[in-house]
Parts: C-alpha cells; structure tokens; sequence
C-alpha cells in the first residue's frame, strides 16, 4: 500500500460532493488510477490496489470498473474482490484480469477487452484500443450521451485519432518503460480534449507534459492532479 493514511473521509467526500448538472468530477489515487462520477453514475479505472478496505468501504456506488492490464500498480486480485463485493460494478479488462477474477464473481458481470467490437456496460459506451506496452494493455474511451473520457493506463502511443475525447487522462512515464511526456502528447494530439490530466508520471514529467500542449494544443487545459482531491470539470 502506497498510502497508509486513512483516505476513506476523503473518499466519501468525493461521492457526496454535489454536482452541477454540466459537470463530472474525478479524483486521482496516484499511478494510472481515477475514480469519476458522471450524473448519478461512477466509473473507476485501474484503481483497486491502491485502496485499503477503509476506502473501498467508503464507496458510494460504482458501476463500472476497468482494468487496463494485470501489472501490479494496475491491477490486484484481492481488491478488485473486495471492490466488487461491494459495489456489484461490471468489470471490463484484457483476457489476462478477467480469466483471474473468473469464478471469482459473477461472469455476467465480467467482459473481455477486444478492440474488434464496441462494449456496453455499466450504463456506458466503451471502445477498448491496444496500446503499447511489455503486456497486452487495453486503453479506453468510455462515452455516455454528451460526455467522452480518455484513459490510457501506462501505455505508449497508439492511435487513437477515432476516439475523440472531452476529457483524457494521460500517462506521462515512471515507473512504466513505455509513456512519456511526449507518448502523453502524441495521445492528446489525437484525442483534442478540452482537459488532459497528467498522470502515471514523476512531477517533471507531469510539467513537461503541461508544457509540450500548452504549446502545441492551446484550446487544451492541462490539471495536475493532487492525490485525493476531488476535482469538478465542465462536461
Ligand atoms: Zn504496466
């Protein structure tokens, strides 16, 4: 555990801020992992091994998790189980996550990654791209009515120019050998977002991936996101 403070105060803050109908809020655990909230909706991305049941406890809802692929500061088995005892969320991940949780929950709930065909689940549309990376690493554009995220785990650039997103989250570099500022702004030169997130990254590499769209994508924003905090952006 990366944290051992108690976060779960903050993490019922985040469910029980009150949102503006134009806005989703997001909150960054550190690594690749975010939770979002989307109307009366939540997704998390790539999040159950930086959490302590405390936290997990302090879920509100969740109806959607991704998994991006099995590397340890992405995925644990253990969590994900709590995770999803709790929340009841529909789980979508590469073959190599969802063969581990079979048996371990409910297969309705569970559905592979494939960049072949477009997924439904949880209440969203969900297109899975292969990235790049020394596992098989699936990056996602989840989508509902107005409002369209990108995350790209900790993988290197793939095009992604078919998947415009509102909003993405972006790796920027360490620990993983395969992102870097300029993999991050590779991905936001295709996606055209009106936010990008930095993430999966040292501080340096986060600012110099402010800086590299700054100068290349102006109608970009760039957040740094603090661990814990909980953000609100327009929709
Ligand atoms: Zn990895």
């Amino acid at each position: 555990m990366p944290e051992t403070q108690d976060q779960s105060e903050l993490i019922r803050g985040f469910f029980s801020h009150s949102l503006e109908k134009e806005e989703i809020a997001f909150m960054y655990l550190g690594y690749a992992g975010i939770i979002l909230r989307v109307k009366e909706r939540a997704v998390a991305i790539d999040i159950p091994h930086l959490l302590g049941n405390k936290e997990i406890d302090a879920f509100d809802k969740l109806e959607l998790l991704l998994f991006t692929h099995n590397h340890r500061d992405h995925y644990n088995r253990a969590r994900a189980r709590r995770i999803l005892k709790t929340t009841n969320a529909h789980v979508v991940a590469p073959a190599q996550v969802t063969d581990d949780l079979k048996g371990i929950i409910p297969s309705d709930r569970l559905t592979t990654a494939s960049s072949e065909s477009p997924i439904r689940a949880g209440g969203f549309d969900i297109v899975a791209v292969e990235g790049v990376h020394p596992r098989p690493i699936s990056v996602y554009r989840i989508s509902k009515d107005t409002f369209s995220v990108f995350h790209g785990g900790d993988s290197g650039y793939a095009p992604v120019k078919d998947y415009p997103a509102k909003v993405a989250f972006l790796p920027t570099g360490r620990p993983s050998p395969s992102c870097s500022p300029e993999s991050a702004l590779r991905f936001a030169m295709d996606l055209k977002p009106s936010i990008a997130v930095a993430m999966h990254g040292t501080p340096a590499q986060f600012s110099k991936f402010k800086d590299l769209v700054e100068k290349e994508l102006p109608d970009t924003t760039v957040i740094i996101p603090e661990n814990y905090k909980t953000e609100t952006i327009p929709l």
